[in-house]
């Protein structure tokens, strides 16, 4: 569903939950909603061989780059209560929507 609400913002505070790097906290550094993907800084992290690029000026190597890992592997980890959390929605009196963390029911920016 492409209109889906999505629960990790960017910038947000993440655990991984599956794959190679379980257990793997960091911040989430783009969202990719066409793809349910998220990209999680330090996380999923693959080598890549660059060739070298003159005309870009760049020398070569080995470059790291971050891959997109599911939305559905990560969770929020709440900045109230440091613990990897479901995120849950509430409206404030002007309509706002506010998510808020299950566990001890803190508003998340
Ligand atoms: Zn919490």
């Amino acid at each position: 569903m492409a209109n889906r609400v999505w629960k990790i913002h960017k910038d947000d505070t993440v655990m991984v939950l599956a794959g190679k790097d379980k257990g793997k906290i960091g911040k989430v550094t783009r969202i990719l909603r066409d793809k349910n993907k998220v990209v999680v800084e330090k996380v999923n992290v693959v080598k890549k061989h660059m060739k070298p690029n003159p005309y870009a000026g760049q020398p070569g190597g080995i470059v790291e780059k971050e891959m997109p890992i599911d939305v559905s592997n990560v969770q929020l980890v709440c900045p109230a209560c440091a613990k990897p959390t479901r995120v849950g929605y509430r409206f404030t009196e002007d309509d706002k929507k506010l998510r808020y963390c299950k566990k001890c029911n803190e508003t998340i920016s």
